[in-house]
């Protein structure tokens, strides 16, 4: 592959698979750990009573973390050279997928808070160039979009612009005053992510979070060409809902409905992510599910993708631990 080329699909997705380790609940009902990473790039699934014809029982992938891991080697070592070339006017996304409570919001809010410290010491050592930070933050839940930044709990629209692509309407976008800001911006997300799943009485989590990180940055002086004068990139962090089937988690009506939306937003995803990774055959089929539609510049043509699949060791998840592998091995 030719590096810098412009055209689209050039860029690989980076797959990531990060291991849990056994939780306090999981070790006092007596769960055992069936997965283990034997290397930096391989996951093994350790009971051979699982095995199935057909099924591979090791997975490999760009790289995979073990449970003694901490997220800031995670962030290190996989995400930091992606979500930092926001910086240099490159869009970029960084998911976390899988079942619930497999450590996507434990995986992505390390994450975040590392790269907003990494652009801030980044920015403030620019000598040519000045920077403007906006953050918004919205969830899709049923297909329903919310800013995470209002009290309103109105729906937002998507709209059509023939600049700027799909834009969500009315979206409350903050300019950062500094990296304490962020902050406080965080802490309203996560009581307005809480207030939603308190009211729906759901400890788990049935919506896609999307956070998203605007650099406006412009030359000091000018230097000759109009181009580089300004520059503007979104990091996007964004926190999946749980993988699990709406088969399984879900009975009727109401809930089932939610299943079914998840399982759109998350197919279409995974449909999208595999034509990208397959260096773009055919069409992509953005516009298929909400989520995909306002990820669009960030995701393909020459914005940068991680995703980080979460994963818990223990027996009783096997299924679901093959689903999000199966999941990761089509990103590849
Ligand atoms: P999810 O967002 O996928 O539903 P969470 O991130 O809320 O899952 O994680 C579930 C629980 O497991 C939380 O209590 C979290 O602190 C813990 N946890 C998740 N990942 C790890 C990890 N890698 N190491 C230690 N604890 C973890
Ligand atoms: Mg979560």
């Amino acid at each position: 592959k030719m590096q810098g080329m412009a055209s689209g699909g050039e860029e690989k997705i980076l797959v990531l698979v990060r291991l849990r380790p056994l939780s306090e609940k999981e070790i006092a009902r007596n769960e055992v750990a069936d997965w283990e990473c034997i290397n930096d790039t391989t996951i093994l699934c350790r009971n051979s009573l699982l095995e199935r014809p057909g099924l591979p029982t090791a997975y490999a992938f760009d790289r995979v973390f073990r449970g003694d891991c901490s997220t800031k080697q995670v962030y290190e070592e996989a995400t930091k050279e992606i979500a930092l070339s926001v910086v240099s006017g490159i869009n970029s996304s960084i998911f976390a997928y899988g079942q619930t409570s497999s450590g996507k919001t434990y995986t992505m809010n390390g994450i975040t808070e590392y790269t907003v410290a990494d652009i801030y010491d980044c920015i403030e050592r620019h000598e040519e160039r000045t920077f403007v930070l906006k953050f918004s933050a919205i969830e899709i839940y049923n297909e329903v979009v919310k800013d995470l930044l209002s009290t309103e709990s109105t729906q937002l629209r998507l709209l059509d612009d023939p600049e700027k692509g799909t834009i969500v309407e009315k979206l409350t976008e903050k300019t950062l005053r500094d990296r304490s800001h962020l902050k406080e911006l965080l802490s309203i997300c996560e009581a307005q992510r809480q207030t939603v799943e308190t009211y729906l009485n759901e400890t788990s989590s049935r919506s896609h979070q999307i956070l998203r990180l605007t650099i406006e940055s412009s030359a000091r002086e000018f230097v000759g060409k109009d181009k580089l004068t300004t520059l503007a990139a979104s990091v996007n962090f964004v926190d999946l809902a749980g993988s699990e089937r709406a088969s399984q988690a879900l009975s009727v009506g109401q809930r089932l409905k939610e299943g079914c939306h998840i399982n759109r937003s998350l197919l279409t995803l995974g449909t999208v992510i595999r034509k990208l990774s397959n260096g773009r055959q055919g069409h992509v089929n953005y516009r298929d599910s909400k989520l995909t539609r306002i990820l669009q510049p960030a995701l393909g043509g020459n914005a940068r993708t991680a995703i980080i699949c979460t994963l818990s060791p223990a027996r009783s998840y096997v299924e679901q631990s093959r689903n999000t592998l199966f999941f990761a091995s089509c990103a590849k």
